[in-house]
């Protein structure tokens, strides 16, 4: 029986990450003075927004840049939180300003977030570097990472894009919208669905390529699937699976991996490769900075 390769987004992420840090090791070893460093504002103590900044800590700590953890109380102001975004924006030693969404009710996410200089928005979240990315003729300085990982996973497998069908779920602004922008860029002729479209099956049928960014567990069926598709799984869903919690993705995996071409398992592919992206736009905010202090 036909089984599908599986796309190990974690060994290309470790791959991506080792090189990072032979870049960063071989420009301090150059200039002295480079030190990327990167700034995470954080409001409460979500346990989830707890895991994703140890991990981001974790992943930059692993290649060299530094990190900076603003931690505020949930009882901080709007105003309090735009000052010290303000002081990153400012400061010459921060290369990259993440804000861990989502921020408690209140906290208006959209100000705060547009609030980062799109040099450093390293997210590649706000509507310079986002307008940027769904323009033709126009680059962002960095593209959103979750997007950006999925391509790289596309191309370092070889898999056709130009000419194909990419169906995208989901068209959310982090993941589902700018997904779909890079696709077309590189040729696919894409097909965007929601939660209005009709008939999502006959969509999946059709595509040579499904990115799945529902939010929903196990959601796309094997059965949908056109053979020999690839199946890019970006959905993270905690469910529960007897007395344990356990992850897994939009797609139904065994029904899929029967069906498809390539699939990205869940957890272990698309998530890892959005910490590598990430890290990869820490690297270059901090060249571009870099290179621009030497140009003065
Ligand atoms: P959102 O909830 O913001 O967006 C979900 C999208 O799916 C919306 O556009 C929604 O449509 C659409 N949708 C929901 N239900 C259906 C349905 N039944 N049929 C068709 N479309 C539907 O989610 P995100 O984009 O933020 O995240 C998607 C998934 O990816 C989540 O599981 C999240 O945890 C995961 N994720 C993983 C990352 C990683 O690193 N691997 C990074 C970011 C997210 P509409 O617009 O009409 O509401």
């Amino acid at each position: 029986q036909l089984q599908a390769e599986i796309i190990d987004g974690k060994s290309l992420a470790q791959k991506i990450r080792k090189s990072l840090s032979h870049e960063i090791d071989t420009l301090k070893t150059a200039s002295p003075s480079f030190h990327p460093r990167v700034a995470i504002v954080q409001v409460g103590g979500r346990e989830d927004s707890n895991v994703y900044v140890r991990m981001k800590q974790k992943a930059a700590q692993e290649i060299g840049v530094g990190f900076v953890h603003c931690h505020f109380p949930e009882t901080v102001s709007e105003e309090e939180l735009l000052q010290s975004v303000q002081g990153l924006n400012d400061d010459p030693s921060i290369h990259g300003i993440l804000v861990q969404l989502p921020l408690p009710k209140g906290l208006n996410e959209r100000l705060v977030s547009e609030s980062i200089v799109p040099e450093k928005d390293v997210d590649g979240f706000n509507e310079v570097n986002m307008g940027r990315l769904s323009k033709n003729t126009a680059k962002p300085i960095h593209s959103a990472c979750t997007p950006k990982g999925v391509m790289e996973l596309l191309q370092y497998y070889n898999i056709p894009i130009a000419g194909r069908h990419a169906v995208v779920l989901g068209r959310s602004d982090i993941v589902g919208n700018p997904v779909s922008y890079l696709l077309r860029k590189a040729n696919a002729t894409v097909t965007v669905c929601h939660s209005y479209t009709q008939d999502l099956p006959k969509y999946v049928g059709e595509a040579d390529i499904v990115v799945a960014a529902l939010g929903k567990p196990e959601f796309v069926r094997g059965e949908w699937l056109k053979p020999g598709a690839t199946v890019i799984d970006v959905g993270i869903n905690s469910v529960q699976d007897g007395a344990r919690r356990k992850l897994v993705g939009d797609v139904h995996f065994e029904s899929a991996k029967k069906v498809a071409g390539f699939i990205t398992p869940v957890p272990g592919s698309v998530g890892p490769m959005t910490v590598a992206m990430l890290m990869s736009n820490i690297v270059d905010a901090a060249k571009l900075a870099y290179a621009k202090s030497r140009a003065i």
